[in-house]
């Protein structure tokens, strides 16, 4: 293993998915849905395999179909136009989106300042990037980002900005007044700015705001959404970039010698899932929404102190009141001692002292799974 990856190990979600499986627990600790996403989406993936569509090297930049419904959704729900054809690149999940950005956009010893906890594929790619990564931390209880530190971390080697609104793991929804202000750093600094927004239709007040809508920003900007979120499909791994052109041109160099392409009849099927109705999009957030009350009073209940999040469907909660300090070691033992499998949020900081007692649960499972996964904790 080169210097670049060093420590970065196994990843948190398939140590504690494999641990999930050997002790027979609810998994409540990597973040998939336990209910497949809707009936007539799996049954167009399903035509398309059997009818030969997309099973043979579809294009590099997406089928047109899929890219066409990805700028018309980002019409619909954010007000914001693409070209299908330059400005839109299909890629596999948002994973490899995030990769090929870095990886297109960074110079070696760049610095790239990320909210903290990220998500762990970022310092991955940052480090494969050969940048460096730079964190900006939400610390608890209210887990907002503070403008006056994001503009002391900025130094002449800060390259970009990596965004994640709704934020994973800790639920925080970042307000338009914080994105102007992240914004106008960006244009004052000149920073390209990577924006996940995978949870985009997991808010459960008000709504998503991208940040290449903001003035200025539109050139600066890649934004990345994934069908595995807001379709719950995780496992077809279809995921998607919007910028600029040139923007786009360069994720796509990048992303042609990762996978080249992927996901060849999934992609039209998330074509027809991204024209859902409007209904479709309200009545999955208001399923999670009362999945987050349920797991987040039953995690009360239990003792925990609870963050309830604005979006996402991950509730990060504090271990402290059950008299306990480290997450790392209480999610290792959990299983053993009732049956439950959570994440420890520490895994996602460099400033490990912000994240220590943290601990998250996904509440993307079947009501009853919930509940169970609740008695369990209440028996600690
Ligand atoms: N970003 C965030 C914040 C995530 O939580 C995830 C996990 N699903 C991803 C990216 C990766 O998405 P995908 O499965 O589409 O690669
Ligand atoms: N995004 C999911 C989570 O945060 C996990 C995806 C993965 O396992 N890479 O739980």
């Amino acid at each position: 293993l080169n210097r670049r990856l060093q420590g970065l190990g196994t990843t948190i979600f398939a140590e504690m998915s494999a641990l999930a499986t050997a002790t027979g627990s609810i998994n409540l600790g990597q973040g998939f849905p336990d209910t497949d996403g809707p009936r007539e989406i799996a049954e167009a993936a399903a035509r398309a395999v059997l009818t030969g569509q997309g099973n043979q090297y579809p294009p590099g930049p997406g089928i047109p179909e899929l890219r066409q419904a990805v700028a018309e959704h980002q019409l619909r729900f954010h007000g914001l136009g693409h070209d299908p054809d330059t400005e839109v690149l299909v890629t596999a999940g948002a994973t490899e989106a995030i990769a090929a950005a870095l990886l297109a956009l960074l110079e070696p010893g760049d610095e790239v300042i990320a909210l903290e906890p990220f998500y762990d594929s970022y310092a991955a790619c940052i480090a494969m990037a050969g940048a460096v990564r730079v964190p900006l931390t939400l610390r608890a209880p209210a887990f907002r980002p503070d403008l006056d530190e994001l503009r002391s971390l900025i130094t002449p080697r800060t390259r970009l900005l990596l965004l994640n609104t709704p934020h994973n793991p800790t639920g925080t929804v970042l307000t338009p007044e914080e994105l102007a202000g992240i914004a106008a750093l960006a244009v004052e600094h000149d920073l390209l700015v990577v924006a996940d927004e995978v949870y985009e239709h997991l808010v459960f007040s008000g709504v998503h705001h991208p940040i290449a809508a903001l003035p200025g920003m539109r050139e600066r900007t890649v934004s990345i959404s994934s069908a595995g979120k807001t379709f719950s499909f995780t496992g077809w791994k279809v995921g998607w970039v919007t910028a600029s052109a040139p923007l786009v041109a360069a994720v796509r160099t990048a992303k042609q010698y990762l996978t080249y392409v992927s996901a060849g009849p999934f992609q039209y099927a998330v074509a027809e899932a991204l024209r859902l109705p409007d209904e479709y999009f309200a009545a999955f957030r208001a399923d999670l929404l009362r999945k987050r009350d349920l797991l987040a009073d039953g995690l009360d209940a239990a003792g925990f102190q609870v963050f309830r999040p604005e979006g996402t469907y991950f509730i990060t909660t504090d271990i402290t009141p059950l008299g306990e300090k480290d997450g790392l070691e209480f999610c290792r033992s959990l299983p053993a001692r009732c049956g439950v499998v959570a994440i420890p949020n520490v895994v996602f900081y460099d400033n490990t002292d912000a994240g220590r007692s943290l601990v998250r649960f996904t509440f993307c499972k079947r009501d009853d799974v919930l509940t169970e996964a609740v008695a369990r904790l209440r028996r600690l």
